[in-house]
C-alpha cells in the first residue's frame, strides 16, 4: 500500500467515525427534546414532570457537549497525525543526549500528558460549568487541580516503567515481540485490577468500612446466602466530586471490594440496597467479569498482532504524518488512531454489556427481590437525572445499560 492511499483510508474512516457519531448524538437530541413535555405511561406514578424536565433538559446539555467534543476530538486526532504534532514531539526529544529506548519512554510519557492537558478545558466545562448547572457538581477547584496532579503522578511512577518494559521488549525478542508484549500488557491488567482498590483508589477517596448494624447484617446475610467472600464492605466519599450515586465491585481474587457511594447510601432504603448489591453480585456470579477479561486479552492479542505487522510497514508511519519511523511513534500512531478503525465493534461491546446487566438483574430477583430492584432503579434514574426516553438507535449503539423502561419491563414481568 502507498502511503497516500493510507492516509485516504485513514481520512474516509475518520469521517464516518464523526459522522455516524454526529448522526446518532442529533437523533438522540431531537428523540429526547420531543419526549420532554410527557413522563413515560409506566413511570407515571413514580417520577412527577420536574424529575422528568430536568433529566431531558441535562441530556439535552450533555449532548450538545458531545456535539462539540466530536469535532474537537477528530480536530486533534488530525493535528497530532497529518498535522505533525508527533513528528514535531519526535524531534523535541531526538536532541537529547538519551539512548533509544529512554527517548521513546520520554516520548509516549509526554504524549500521555499532553494528551489530558488538552483534554483540560473540556473537564473544566464539564465539572464546573454543566454539572455545577444541573446540581451535580461536589468538586471544589482545589479538589481538582489535585486530582490531575495525583493522575500525572501515577501516569509517571506506573507508566515509566511499563513503557520501557514495552519498548525494550519490541526492540530486542525479535519478529515474535508483541507475544511478549501481550503477556506483559495481560500481566499488567491483572495486577492493576488487584492493586486498584486497595492502592490507587484510596488517593482519591476516603474509603470507610460500612459500621455495623441492620444494613450490614442484611448485606452479610446475603454474601453468605449467594456464597460469596470478599476483603470488605466501604462506602467512600463519591460526595467529594459529584452528586450522582453509585455502587460497584472491584478488586480481583481475594482482594474484592464491595464500594457504595455515601450519596447511594443516602437515598435509598435498605431493601433497596441489598437489591442493589445482589445486582452487582450478579455479574459476579454470572462470570461477567472472568468472561470481560478474557475477551479483552483477545482483543489485545489481535491488536497487537496486526501491530507487529504495521510496525514494518513504511506507509503506516507516513501516511499518518510520521516521517521518522520508530518503535515509539508505531506505538503512539496505533494508541491515538485504533478507535477511529475499531469503532463499528463498539455497538457489539454495548449488546453484551447490556446482556450482562439483564443476567445480574435476574440474579438479583431470584436472590433478592425485583421490587426493590425496580424501585431503586427508579430512584437512581430520578436522582442521577438519567433520560427514560433515549433514542433507541443512539441507546443501542453506545449504552453499556438497557433503557430503563425495558430493563424495568424485564424485571417486572
Ligand atoms: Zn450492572
Amino acid at each position: 500500500m502507498s502511503a497516500s492511499i493510507f492516509t485516504t483510508l485513514f481520512l474516509v474512516a475518520l469521517g464516518l467515525y464523526s459522522a455516524v457519531q454526529l448522526w446518532l448524538a442529533n437523533r438522540h437530541y431531537r428523540y429526547v427534546a420531543s419526549h420532554r413535555s410527557e413522563v413515560p405511561e409506566a413511570f407515571i406514578d413514580q417520577i412527577d414532570i420536574e424529575a422528568h424536565q430536568k433529566a431531558a433538559d441535562y441530556t439535552l446539555a450533555k449532548t450538545s457537549l458531545e456535539r462539540i467534543e466530536i469535532f474537537i476530538g477528530a480536530g486533534i486526532l488530525l493535528a497530532w497525525t497529518l498535522g505533525g504534532g508527533l513528528q514535531w514531539l519526535d524531534s523535541v526529544w531526538a536532541t537529547s543526549e538519551l539512548s533509544t529506548l529512554w527517548i521513546g519512554t520520554g516520548f509516549l510519557l509526554s504524549l500521555f500528558a499532553l494528551l489530558s492537558l488538552i483534554d483540560i478545558p473540556m473537564s473544566i466545562y464539564r465539572t464546573f460549568v454543566l454539572e455545577e448547572k444541573f446540581g451535580f457538581n461536589r468538586t471544589t477547584v482545589k479538589t481538582f487541580i489535585t486530582d490531575q496532579i495525583k493522575q500525572l503522578f501515577l501516569l509517571i511512577l506506573i507508566g515509566t516503567p511499563l513503557i520501557a518494559a514495552v519498548l525494550w521488549l519490541m526492540g530486542n525478542m525479535g519478529e515474535l515481540w508483541w507475544l511478549w508484549v501481550w503477556a506483559v500488557w495481560t500481566g499488567f491488567g491483572l495486577l492493576m485490577m488487584w492493586a486498584y482498590p486497595t492502592f490507587i483508589a484510596p488517593l482519591f477517596n476516603k474509603f470507610k468500612p460500612l459500621e455495623d448494624g441492620s444494613l450490614k447484617q442484611r448485606i452479610q446475610d446475603l454474601m453468605t446466602r449467594c456464597g460469596f467472600t470478599s476483603n470488605g464492605i466501604f462506602i467512600i466519599d463519591g460526595s467529594k466530586r459529584s452528586g450522582h450515586g453509585n455502587a460497584y465491585f472491584t478488586g480481583l481474587g481475594q482482594n474484592k471490594r464491595i464500594v457504595f457511594f455515601d450519596t447511594l447510601i443516602e437515598s435509598l432504603s435498605t431493601d433497596e440496597i441489598e437489591a442493589v448489591l445482589a445486582h452487582e453480585l450478579g455479574h459476579f456470579k454470572r462470570k461477567h467479569i472472568t468472561k470481560r477479561i478474557f475477551s479483552m486479552a483477545i482483543f489485545s492479542l489481535t491488536g497487537l498482532a496486526i501491530l507487529g505487522w504495521l510496525i514494518t510497514q513504511e506507509w503506516f508511519y507516513a501516511g499518518l504524518g510520521v516521517t521518522t519511523p520508530s518503535l515509539h511513534a508505531a506505538l503512539a500512531l496505533f494508541l491515538i488512531a485504533l478507535p477511529v478503525f475499531t469503532f463499528f465493534l463498539h455497538p457489539l461491546t454495548s449488546w453484551f454489556s447490556r446482556k450482562h446487566e439483564f443476567e445480574a438483574d435476574a440474579y438479583a430477583a431470584e436472590v433478592s427481590s425485583a421490587e426493590y430492584l425496580t424501585k431503586a432503579l427508579v430512584k437512581l434514574y430520578e436522582e442521577n437525572a438519567n433520560t427514560l426516553t433515549p433514542d433507541p438507535l443512539y441507546s443501542a449503539f453506545h449504552d453499556s445499560h438497557p433503557p430503563a423502561a425495558v430493563r424495568i419491563a424485564h424485571l417486572t414481568r
